[in-house]
Parts: structure tokens; C-alpha cells; sequence
């Protein structure tokens, strides 16, 4: 029995409450079959499903990540929330790609609480893919240190991310679905990751009066009263909202290219 036969891969699923879960339990109670491995995390909606999980899933050691929610303009809510999930798992997947991940290693689909042998269909064609692709780095021909190190950047950069493509990641495409493959291109997300932002503190023009430190979303910015601030460049999310809240007679803020 050659090694990759014996792989047994890591596969987390996210799916939603109303359509997908439904599915894995009419598969559950009609005893279709499908890998143990795969393990499945219910939520409300698909749309819950966030970059972050995906990316720190396999950043913690996940070989494959699904998303399942219900089928496109059937959704549990008035939000439509799937159109959500779909443009967030095109985004990750461009992301992989740009980091060397296969992004065949992240799959998205619909299933309805009455399609049971659909569900275990799906679950056995992308177990099966991420068994063929082998643990994480090694169809990707990547150290696994290396891999992990690319994917915490992107983890860094998450909010970032989030921030210059909120617009398209709350488009609902509902006359176009398909549009969604093509939404996001490699040139694109080249361009995202080589323009991240770095924002600092002039020593010589802070005057200490603290306000960037109290809107600063994650406690990046070190300082106090008559105290100099700086900006903890490992905590900082690039969200830019220090830069908006020195006041402009003091400028102190400046924003460059990492
Ligand atoms: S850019 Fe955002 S996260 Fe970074 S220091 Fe400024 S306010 Fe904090
Ligand atoms: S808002 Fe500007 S002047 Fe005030 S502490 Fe922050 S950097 Fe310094």
C-alpha cells in the first residue's frame, strides 16, 4: 500500500442551518455513506462563513475546507446570504491561489434539506479530491513552514481584505450567478497584496493627545498622556482609521506602502 493511500485528509465544513445540514441529516438518517473525517460545523446562514475561517482552518492544519449553504435565491432570508458565501469563497479561492495553495482545496455548494445522496455525493467527490491532492503543501510542492507562514500573512491581512473588496463581497449577482468565477482575477489580487498600506506615527509631530489610541479598533497604537504614540505594526489591521482621526493640524499620521 503505497503512503498516499493511507492519508487520511483533514476536512472542515461550514454549512448552514436551514438547506445544507438539513441535507447531511436525511444523508445521516438514510445511511448514505461518506468519509468520518469531514467535520461539519453548523450555522444559521452560509453567508457566516468568513475568510477567517477558512484561512485559519487550514492555517491550523485543515487539508480541505467546504462551505455548503442552500441552493442560490432559496435562501432561509430575506438577506440572500448564499450570494455572500459565494463571493467570499471565489475571493479565498483567488487568495490561495496567489499564496500557492491548490484552491481545489476549498469547494462551496448547494444542497437542499430533501437532497440527501447529493449531499454524501459531494462529501465523497472532494474527500476523494483532497485525498488525491495529499496534505496540505505537498501537491502545492510548498514546505509546509512556508505555507503556514504565507497563509498567517493573509490571515494578517484579513480585515484589510475585507475592507477594499466590501463592495464586491456583498454583490448579489442574482441575474448572473456564474458571474461569480470571474469576479475576482489574478491581476487583481496581485495588485491588493503588493498595495497593502502601512501606517506610522511622526515622533515629531504627535502631541500626545491620545485620540487615534481610543479609535483604534484593535488596541494597536502604544502611548498615553504626553507620551509619543506608536503604532504596533504586528497588531495593526491597515483599517486607516487613525490616519482619519489625528486631527489635520497636528498630521502626525502618515500612510505609505508596506
Ligand atoms: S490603521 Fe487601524 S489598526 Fe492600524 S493603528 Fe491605525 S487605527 Fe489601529
Ligand atoms: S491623534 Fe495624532 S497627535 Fe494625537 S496621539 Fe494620535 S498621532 Fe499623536
Amino acid at each position: 500500500m503505497s503512503s498516499d493511500s493511507r492519508f487520511t485528509p483533514k476536512i472542515l465544513g461550514i454549512i448552514c442551518n436551514w438547506c445544507c445540514y438539513g441535507g447531511a441529516d436525511l444523508c445521516g438518517v438514510s445511511r448514505f455513506q461518506y468519509p468520518p473525517y469531514i467535520r461539519l460545523i453548523r450555522v444559521m446562514c452560509s453567508a457566516r462563513a468568513d475568510l477567517r475561517h477558512i484561512f485559519e482552518a487550514f492555517l491550523n492544519g485543515a487539508d480541505g475546507m467546504f462551505v455548503g449553504g442552500c441552493h442560490l435565491d432559496d435562501c432561509h432570508y430575506i438577506t440572500h446570504g448564499n450570494y455572500e458565501a459565494l463571493s467570499m469563497v471565489r475571493l479565498a479561492g483567488k487568495l490561495l491561489e496567489h499564496i500557492g495553495v491548490n484552491p481545489k482545496r476549498l469547494r462551496i455548494e448547494w444542497v437542499s434539506a430533501g437532497e440527501g445522496i447529493r449531499f454524501a455525493n459531494i462529501m465523497n467527490e472532494f474527500s476523494s479530491e483532497v485525498e488525491r491532492l495529499g496534505p496540505l503543501g505537498k501537491s502545492e510542492g510548498i514546505e509546509l513552514s512556508e505555507l503556514t507562514s504565507r497563509i498567517q500573512m493573509v490571515v494578517n491581512l484579513i480585515p484589510y481584505i475585507k475592507m477594499s473588496k466590501r463592495d464586491k463581497l456583498a454583490l448579489h449577482l442574482r441575474d448572473n450567478p456564474t458571474a461569480y468565477d470571474e469576479l475576482y482575477t489574478k491581476e487583481e489580487i496581485d495588485q491588493l497584496l503588493s498595495e497593502v498600506p502601512s501606517f506610522e506615527i511622526d515622533k515629531d509631530k504627535c502631541q500626545a493627545c491620545m485620540i487615534c489610541l481610543k479609535k483604534c479598533p484593535v488596541d494597536a497604537i502604544v502611548g498615553g498622556k504626553k507620551q509619543v504614540h506608536f503604532i504596533s505594526q504586528d497588531k495593526c489591521i491597515k483599517c486607516g482609521t487613525c490616519l482619519a482621526a489625528c486631527p489635520p493640524r497636528f498630521g502626525a499620521i502618515r500612510q505609505t506602502s508596506a
